[in-house]
């Protein structure tokens, strides 16, 4: 097992980090104190110079994002926390906001402060009732000690933070659906341009940033971008949270460094494929990527660059492992019925389209498909992508695609052994859900 640097799990397991009294017993919130002494925007050129990218999916690089954000407008500046944590396979996020919520706090204060921000926001799924109640008790618990509120730190800066708890639908993290939502408005995606860092929040200059994105500020701050840098690999810097699912021996939440093997990630720290079974294929970054087979995992390795030459994408890392007993058309069917529902129906490429996929899938799956059936579906995917508000539609085509490609002999077993009249026993995903793991082993 390999031994990976630990920035934003290394207190995790610790009982009780949650409570301000133990998360400061380990340095929770010296780096805060130390940031308020610097110049905001030498923040964020250390930010800039770390590498980070946003770890919410895309991959854009965290502190030119809060170059973008113009200054001296005379309007607020509001900082936005995506917890709208509901990729397909991914995880991740849950665990900081449960179990280290100071930490979250922290990087959001830090990255206030660079930002001149002086109110933002935890916008946290709706369905993370428990972690929100730790959230907001971490929030409560600094507002007692003077840690969020006016002249914080003993300083002239002020910052209010809010938990607003999402209602349950997927497309609120998309970051212009989340203002949307958090407006009061229907939780739809906007047009862009503008961007939000110059109309956003109420059409206020407004930086949205993932969960585990703001956990990796209060390291940049206190060891500088440069300490940052020099993790991981070019291009892919620091570490990456991996929620680890389905066919492997030890599901899990790693921290690894960027530029990690794939096959090692599955056979060192996963466990390896669970017994008896062959590895078929991975989804590597949460549902909205394209799916690899076994054998194109070789020779591939976890960070942005490597997955992308490898036709996929890290995305968020909802790392989903599928073993030789999946079957590849039920597989697909799931997918395309959560994204067929989880549409907002503002484009009708996305909306109409969408249900048509799903309703294919199905017969196929449930051994009525027709021999044209795979054309029809790559001639939805054409008018869907490229045509809509967001990209949910450009992504939710990514799988579909991939998988029709890669797997062409099963989909196709699938229909003719329709006109042969062969009958098919359908076998429900069986995904191991229960976690078994946090955190990479040392
Ligand atoms: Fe809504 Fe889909 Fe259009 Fe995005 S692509 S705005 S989710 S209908």
């Amino acid at each position: 097992m390999a031994k990976h640097k630990q920035i934003l799990l290394k207190n995790i397991r610790e009982e009780g980090q949650h409570l301000l009294e133990k998360a400061e017993s380990r340095g929770a919130y010296k780096v805060i104190r130390k940031a308020l002494e610097m110049d905001p925007l030498k923040i964020i050129d250390e930010v800039k110079n770390s590498g980070l990218r946003g770890r919410g999916g895309a991959g854009f690089p965290t502190g030119l994002k809060w170059s973008f954000v113009p200054r001296d407008t005379g309007k607020p500046v509001y900082l936005i926390n995506n917890a709208d944590e509901s990729e397909p396979g991914t995880f991740k996020d849950r665990l900081l906001l449960e179990n280290d919520p100071h930490l979250v706090i922290e990087g959001m204060l830090c990255a206030a402060w660079a930002l001149q921000s002086e109110w933002s926001c935890i916008y946290i799924r709706g369905e993370y009732a428990y972690p929100y109640t730790r959230v907001q008790a971490a929030i409560d618990e600094c507002y007692e000690k003077g840690y969020l509120g006016e002249n914080i730190f003993g300083t002239n800066f002020t910052h209010h933070m809010v938990v607003h708890r999402g209602a349950g639908a997927y497309i609120c993290g998309e970051e212009t659906a989340l203002l949307n939502s958090l407006e009061g408005k229907k939780g739809q995606p906007r047009l862009k341009p503008p961007f939000p860092a110059v109309a956003g929040y109420y059409a206020c200059p407004t930086v949205i940033n993932n969960v585990e994105s703001l956990s990796n500020i209060p390291f940049i701050i206190e060891n500088g971008g440069e300490a940052y840098k020099s993790i991981g690999v070019e291009n892919s810097a620091g570490t990456k949270l991996v929620s680890a699912s389905g066919h492997i021996n030890k599901p899990g939440i790693y921290e690894i460094e960027m530029g990690y093997p794939l096959m090692d990630f599955i056979e060192d720290e996963c466990g390896g494929v669970r017994d008896g079974h062959n590895l078929l294929a991975v989804i590597p970054g949460g549902s909205s990527v394209p799916v690899m087979r076994a054998e194109e995992c070789k020779g591939v390795n976890l960070d942005y660059d490597s997955m992308k030459n490898a036709g996929s994408s890290l995305g968020c890392a909802g790392f989903m492992v599928m073993d030789d007993s999946t079957d590849v058309v039920e597989a697909v069917l799931n997918l395309s019925h959560f994204y067929s529902h989880e549409s907002c129906g503002q484009c009708t490429p996305c909306r109409e389209g969408g249900h048509w996929i799903e309703k294919i899938f199905r017969r196929i799956a449930e051994g009525n498909g027709m021999p044209g059936d795979l054309k029809l579906i790559e001639s939805l995917c054409n008018q869907i992508g490229g045509h809509t508000i967001c990209a949910f539609g450009d992504t939710m085509v990514l799988p579909y695609r991939s998988f029709i490609q890669k797997f062409e002999k099963e989909f196709k077993e699938r229909i003719s052994n329709v006109l042969k009249g062969v009958e098919h026993e359908r076998v429900p995903m069986d995904f191991q859900s229960e976690l078994v793991s946090i955190g990479s082993a040392h």
